[in-house]
């Protein structure tokens, strides 16, 4: 496997931000990951999945991994259901279309979720009421440190909302994800959007399903090829009772339902907006004008622009409500 020496990393970040990375690899098999973990054991590493969810703030002095593994292969089957297991660099959408076509359900809600399925472990990742944890058996990793091959039963991964083991300690490369998918689908009516778009559709198939949701992704989020962004840049804050109340009696209207241990999840982009936020450009970085939690590139190549300007809203956020975004999009 080749060892590349200082690549510009533009075209790696859903941003576009520009940097150099000191090394870079594409490993194709663990063989080949092991072999370059070996090389390289005091460089410091960063796995790269598609680039959707990080940008560069400065040059990487270190060495990017970037996994290569492609195959999708059926690996257990009965009559209820199928276990797929794909390579980390399978694009997330391409897994979810093969499934949806084959009738094989449990991923269809992640439909166009920018994703490689490496990533998808890492920040557990969601949407319409559905997350990876759902349907993943096992997690197929090489550790960074020792080389070490290893696999995650689902409850070895830690998962919780965007949060997972491998995103809490920085140590493994996913190498390849287990899915284990229902040979049987049944809509069930949960999302007003959703619903509004399969109205007078009795009985959604699976693939209605998916086409809807990608028709309202489409519409809603803004295409990272026409204009750079990371998706939501902040988690939704999940507040104690005291910051719910407080928050309340500030906002009345601040949406906030209840996760559990007396703990209340309300919504980062609600607050962004009543900062000021919502549209607003600063230079060449703004936030979307339809969805105040995605912060777009408008032409700057310095991931600084970028974050400086996602620390200011964090800045008026806490300033005003008391309340500390914390990034989902991983700065470097
Ligand atoms: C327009 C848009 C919409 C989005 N919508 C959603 C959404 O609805 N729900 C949601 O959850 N997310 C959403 N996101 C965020 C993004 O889709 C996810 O974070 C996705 O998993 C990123 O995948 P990636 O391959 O690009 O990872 P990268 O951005 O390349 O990496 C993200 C993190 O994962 C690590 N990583 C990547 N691959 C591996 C691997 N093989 N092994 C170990 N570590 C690895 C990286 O080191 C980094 O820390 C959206 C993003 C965009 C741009």
């Amino acid at each position: 496997m080749k060892i590349q020496n200082n690549i510009q990393l533009q075209k790696y970040n859903s941003f576009g931000t520009m940097a150099v990375a000191k090394l870079f690899c594409e490993p194709q098999n663990q063989k080949e990951l092991s072999e370059v973990l070996n090389a390289f054991p005091n460089e410091k590493k960063l796995v790269l999945g598609a680039g959707y969810n990080l940008f560069f703030t400065k040059d990487f002095d270190g060495l990017i991994i970037k996994p290569g593994m492609k195959e999708i292969n059926i690996i257990f089957e009965n009559e209820n259901y199928v276990e797929i297991e794909a390579g980390a660099s399978v694009e997330w959408d391409i897994l979810v279309g093969k499934c949806v076509s084959k009738g094989y359900s449990g991923i269809e809600n992640l439909s166009l979720i920018p994703s490689s399925v490496g990533a998808s472990p890492i920040q557990n990742i969601g949407a319409y009421g559905t997350e990876a944890k759902d349907t993943i058996v096992l997690v197929k990793a090489v550790d960074n440190e020792t080389g070490d091959i290893r696999e995650f039963t689902n409850e070895e991964c830690e998962f919780g909302y965007r949060d997972s083991l491998f995103k809490r300690t920085c140590k493994y490369t996913i190498t390849s994800v287990v899915f284990r998918l229902s040979k049987s689908f049944n809509y069930k009516e949960k999302y007003i959007d959703l619903s509004r778009e399969l109205e007078g559709v009795e009985s959604p198939t699976i693939s209605q399903v998916r086409d809807a949701i990608v028709k309202i992704r489409t519409r809603k989020l803004p295409d990272t090829a026409i204009l750079p962004n990371a998706g939501s840049f902040f988690k939704n804050p999940v507040l104690t009772k005291e910051q719910k109340d407080a928050l309340q009696k500030k906002l009345v209207d601040a949406p906030t339902y209840n996760v559990g241990d007396n703990k209340y999840k309300t919504s980062a982009a609600f607050l962004i907006e009543k900062a000021g936020y919502k549209g607003r450009r600063h230079g060449m970085v703004g936030t979307y004008e339809n969805h105040a939690l995605v912060i777009v590139n408008y032409g700057t190549t310095n991931g600084k622009d970028i974050a400086d300007f996602a620390y200011e809203i964090q800045g008026e956020v806490l300033k005003q409500f008391d309340i500390l975004l914390e990034p989902e999009v991983w700065i470097f």
